[in-house]
């Protein structure tokens, strides 16, 4: 699909996302870059990515006409969200090329099916998931409480629609684990072991159609009540051989789902009395990644152009990180002072600081936990990199 290219029937070559929010957004403004027009389809008038694209197709992600509509829009058509049913990308499937696929999108979206995933590309990754279990029926839990007490201290996660920490919670005992199943409604779980974890790490991997594949250095990620903070993408953020093998365990873990797109795939480092630190695949998201938006202003290629790369057929850049960054997210609670009253950031005084990118979503209310915006700090220098993160992050509050 050529950008800026016309068909016969004199519609542009236009790219289609699932999804309005803040992902939508950063990928419509990649796409449009290069040429193309834009299509996002999103129940929400006001949504980030709806604001700015071409077309706004404003239904429910499973209403058969908004649907037809975007298929008949656009010449290929990705998500950004993982959590969009997948008869809905099957369905688009039928019409046009769809990346990420059903099938993939799929396995992101159960907790249970990304591990299995995981442990199967064990052998060849060469990195585990933190031990499990799965807990769907009563009989399942009472077997887990009698017979793996070796994941306790554990914490309990829907399979299903978990992110940012929601839909998880941490038990100590069998009695916990129990109220913690009924709280979460009974539904399908897998309670993991907890795991002393001395740093987290992600890493980005796109992969086209014809298999090439390109990937980011691993980012260094810091989360604050299960939501990401920052993100260090610096030389020295992380071991160098933990990083190489983060970097090929990703690859080989896209490589093998057969995907096509962007993947990010979230690492824990576990202290397991070796140098470096082991090694923890935790999961992985079926599209962009917060902990990659450091991209946009850090390297040649943004994990956002890899996207609009990879479905649209053209051949992927080797992304050069060209400056250290570090990224600070930007939440509901920066909008509020100590009281509780709302409050506009001082962006003249955070902008003043060198190397300072921001990036603000385009949402009206602010709330608490809600991303409203990130700030890419860049510089020539990691140590001066670090002095403007401390004084931004301090300016916000
Ligand atoms: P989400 O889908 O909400 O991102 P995660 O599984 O990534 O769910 O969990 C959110 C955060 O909780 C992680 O980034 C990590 O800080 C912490 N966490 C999750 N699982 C474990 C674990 N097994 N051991 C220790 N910490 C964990
Ligand atoms: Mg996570």
């Amino acid at each position: 699909i050529y950008p800026g290219s016309v068909d016969a029937a004199g519609q542009r070559a236009t790219l289609g996302v699932l999804g309005g929010g803040q992902l939508g957004r950063m990928f419509v403004h990649a796409a449009q870059r290069l040429g193309y027009f834009t299509a996002v389809l999103e129940p929400d008038a006001q949504s980030p990515a709806g604001l700015v694209s071409h077309h706004h197709i404003q239904s429910g992600y499973d209403d058969p006409a908004g649907l037809a509509q975007l298929a008949q829009r656009c010449q290929a058509i990705t998500t950004e969200f993982e959590n969009v049913p997948a008869q809905t990308l099957q369905t688009l499937a039928l019409a046009r090329p769809v990346a990420p696929s059903a099938a993939v999108v799929g396995i992101a979206q159960n907790r249970i099916e990304e591990k299995a995933h995981f442990t199967v590309c064990a052998d060849v990754s060469g990195v585990s998931c933190a031990p499990y279990a799965v807990i769907e029926t009563p009989d399942q839990l009472r077997a887990v409480q009698v017979e793996r007490a070796d994941l306790l201290p554990g914490i309990l996660k829907t399979a299903r629609m978990g992110y940012d920490g929601k839909g998880q919670v941490r038990v100590r005992t069998t009695v916990e684990l129990a109220a913690a199943w009924a709280e979460l409604g009974g539904v399908a779980c897998v309670l993991e072991k907890m795991l002393p974890l001395t740093a987290e790490c992600s890493v980005l991997v796109a992969r086209g159609w014809d298999g090439q594949v390109v990937s980011f250095a691993p980012q260094r990620n810091v989360h604050v009540d299960g939501i990401l903070a920052v993100t260090h993408a610096h030389e020295g953020n992380m071991p160098p051989a933990l990083a190489t093998r983060a970097r090929d365990a990703a690859v080989s873990i896209a490589q093998h789902l057969g995907y096509v797109g962007v993947l990010c795939v979230e690492f824990f480092v576990v202290d397991d009395g070796s140098e470096s630190g082991g090694l923890v695949v935790n999961e992985m998201a079926p599209r962009p990644h917060n902990s990659g938006h450091y991209t946009l202003d850090a390297c040649d290629a943004s994990q956002f152009d890899l996207q609009v790369h990879a479905m649209a057929g053209l051949p992927l850049p080797k992304p050069r990180q060209h400056s250290p960054a570090i990224m600070l997210n930007l939440l509901g609670e920066v909008w509020f002072d100590a009281s509780g009253g709302r409050r506009e950031p001082d962006w003249p005084a955070v902008l003043s600081l060198p190397g300072t990118h921001l990036h603000l979503y385009g949402k009206l209310d602010a709330r608490v936990g809600r991303k409203m915006g990130h700030l890419t700090i860049t510089g020539p220098d990691v140590a001066g990199v670090k002095t403007v993160a401390r004084s931004a992050a301090v300016l916000l509050g």
